[in-house]
């Protein structure tokens, strides 16, 4: 089931981000938008603890889980909202994820959404870049039968001409592809701007 593949591809990028673990709370801008989708803006309970005592974020949502110290005990937060707002960084980070988002986790060739890899539309061997606009989401099998071909020469062609994406570009990509693994206190707001559209 492909969709199924696709979160798993996603929670499985979260969970390796070193992130804050457990009890991570969820951040969210001063717009209840989050700070960030990919990876998701998560701090540690700690780190959301503190920025409470320092006034810099409000708790939204928390755990059924207790924190205690000497001297007081709090619920950990598990959404916390910040106070002021950031401004979106606009341009999107050349990563892996992003990548693979902006192409839908699809091959660019022939569409297959599994074994996805990567693939320099003009090969590394000709001089091709590693950028935005020459590296394309590509299942091995494309992959392989491209080689160190260009598309034209072994017959096969790109469903659609690889650009740099803007950052809003790929939340809205991003939101087709909601993480599953998360608490479910974090979900209403991670749904928030697909229930305003539909
Ligand atoms: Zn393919």
């Amino acid at each position: 089931m492909t969709v199924l593949a696709h979160l798993d591809f996603q929670a499985d990028f979260v969970q390796n981000q070193g992130g804050p673990g457990r009890f991570s709370a969820l951040v969210l801008n001063a717009d209840y938008r989050p700070l960030s989708y990919f990876p998701l803006s998560l701090w540690s309970w700690q780190d959301a603890i503190r920025a409470t005592f320092l006034d810099r974020v409000g708790v939204v949502e928390e755990y059924d889980s207790i924190a205690r110290s000497p001297s007081v005990e709090f619920k950990r937060p598990s959404v916390v909202v910040l106070k002021r707002y950031i401004k979106p960084i606009r341009r999107a980070a050349f990563t892996r994820f992003n990548l693979f988002l902006r192409d839908e986790f699809t091959c660019q060739y022939c569409g297959r959404n599994s074994e996805l890899t990567f693939d320099h539309v003009i090969p590394k061997s000709r001089g091709g870049l590693t950028e935005w606009t020459n590296v394309v989401a590509a299942c091995t099998h494309c992959n392989l039968k491209k080689g160190s071909a260009l598309p034209d020469e072994c017959g096969i062609s790109l469903r659609r001409i690889p650009m740099q994406p803007t950052s809003e570009e790929l939340l809205n990509v991003g939101r087709k592809f909601p993480p599953n693994h998360l608490h479910e206190s974090w979900l209403d707001f991670l749904y928030w701007d697909v229930e305003l559209k539909t």
